[in-house]
């Protein structure tokens, strides 16, 4: 099959290089020179375990390449998908600019029946918009097909999740294109769920809604758990082992960030409301999500007193590990209220420096070495649980810091060890440990 990515971001370039992996022949499109540039020179754009190998040898193999060229790629392709960016608009509602430039490319340059696959995550409706957009840019009689085809991957374990699938969501009310997108999705032997264009846009959304609200779920219970002296990790692994709740995404921490939940709550919220529903329960996920933030600040000052002149090392830029990606990070609001504060910050990060800098500038100094973060201190705060973070030599940290003070928003850490060690050691729904 050739097939044309548009948009050769975290979704886009994942995309495009499994299905190059899996036979076809891709070409994986973006308005941005720079990127695509340095992916014609073998640089990576992001960082994510096992891509960069298999974009090695793909293109090598000559199944897979990079171009500027949109009008030429979607000339030279059966199956065209967008997976360009949908990010968080002033309303909450997803900024569907780059989607509608997208299908206005494609209706341009359409040479014959082409299927127009929406990968990005976009409000219920988009889809129809999408093919009117095509419909109206189109010359002449030019027949195509629109499929919603919402992407589920991880960042981090973006080619394992799109090699190993759970499932692929094909939505299209057209035989012809579901045939030819169950054809693609066959090397991934995964589950294939067939809906209308309708559902399938909210699939997405209600997916990341429910993690969300999980997410914010156990936070609320380890607040409480603090208040009464129980043990969050403990509950989590005591519910999460009945499968009818399961154990994934119950770890309680600092709160969710990341390029997709915090905007896809809120355009579903959005959606909810401009339809005459008042999603009440997505509103507090979103707003728990926000206090965890000010409850992790809060624990800091609590235990360290003024933060005035105060010295933190920031462990974990990134929204999470193995990602270099910032968007909505717990880092961007964490480090803006410690320097509110008075405190001055030392981050650590062994991806996400750059790309947080253009976030944070001067808020902070910065390094990828962990100890030199660490050093001279009067605490530590673990925002991103990094490999780097979590195989500390801890006698080391209590020898570099100040005072032996961790305050931890992602509980890496065991407390009868952190107590043995003689810490000050404060995490999340989980007794302190002083
Ligand atoms: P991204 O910002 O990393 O990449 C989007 C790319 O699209 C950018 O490189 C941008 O330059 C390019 N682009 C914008 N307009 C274009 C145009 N008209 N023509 C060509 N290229 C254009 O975004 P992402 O993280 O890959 O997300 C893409 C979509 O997938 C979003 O809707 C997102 O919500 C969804 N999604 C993301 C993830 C994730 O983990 N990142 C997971 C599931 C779904």
């Amino acid at each position: 099959m050739k097939i044309a990515v548009i948009g050769t971001g975290y979704v886009g370039l994942v995309t495009g290089t499994c299905f190059a992996e899996t036979g076809n022949r891709v070409i994986c499109c973006d308005i941005d020179e720079e990127k695509i540039e340095g992916l014609n020179l073998g640089r990576m754009p992001i960082y994510e375990p096992g891509l960069e190998t298999l974009v090695d040898k793909n293109t090598k193999q000559g199944r897979l390449r990079f171009t500027t060229n949109i009008k030429e790629a979607v000339r030279a392709s059966d199956v065209i998908f967008i997976a360009v960016g949908t990010p968080m608009s002033r309303t909450g509602n997803a900024d569907l600019s780059f989607v509608k430039e997208a299908a206005e490319t494609i209706g341009k340059h359409l040479n014959g029946y082409k299927i127009i696959v929406n990968k990005s995550t976009v409000p219920v409706g988009t889809g129809r918009l999408v093919a009117s957009i095509v419909r109206h840019h189109a010359k002449g009689n030019v027949a195509f097909d629109v499929v919603s085809n919402p992407e589920f991957l991880r960042e981090g374990e973006a080619v394992r999740d799109t090699m190993q699938m759970e499932r692929a969501v094909i939505g299209t009310d057209s035989s012809r294109a579901f045939e030819i997108m169950e054809e693609i999705h066959r090397p991934f032997r995964t589950k294939i769920i067939h809906t209308s264009i309708e559902t399938a846009e909210m699939i997405k959304y209600a997916a990341n809604a429910f993690l969300a609200t999980k997410l914010s779920f156990i936070n609320d219970i380890a607040l409480i758990c603090e208040r009464v002296g129980a043990d969050v990790d403990q509950v989590s692994e005591g519910i999460g082992a009945d499968s009818r709740i399961g154990k994934s995404f119950l770890q309680a921490g600092i709160g969710y960030g990341g390029s997709c939940f915090p905007k896809d709550t809120a355009a579903l919220h959005y959606l909810a409301k401009i339809n005459g529903f008042d999603f009440k329960m997505l509103e507090a996920a979103i707003e728990t999500n926000f206090r965890q933030r000010e409850d992790f600040v809060a624990k800091i000052e609590k235990t360290l007193g003024s933060l005035e002149g105060k010295v933190i090392s920031v462990l974990g830029l990134s929204f999470k590990p193995n990602t270099n990606d910032v968007r909505y990070a717990p880092s961007l609001d964490v480090i803006p209220m410690l320097r509110e504060k008075g405190a001055m910050v030392k981050a650590f990060d062994p991806a996400a420096i750059s790309r947080a800098k253009r976030q944070l500038g001067y808020q902070c100094s910065y390094t990828d070495d962990i100890y030199e973060a660490i050093q001279n201190t009067d605490a530590c705060a673990i925002l991103t649980d990094w490999d780097e973070v979590k195989s500390l030599d801890l006698n080391k940290v209590k020898n570099l810091l100040k005072e032996p003070v961790i305050i931890d928003g992602r509980n890496v850490f065991d407390l009868d060890v952190m107590a043995q060690l003689g810490f000050t050691y404060v995490s999340i729904g989980r007794p302190a440990v002083t």
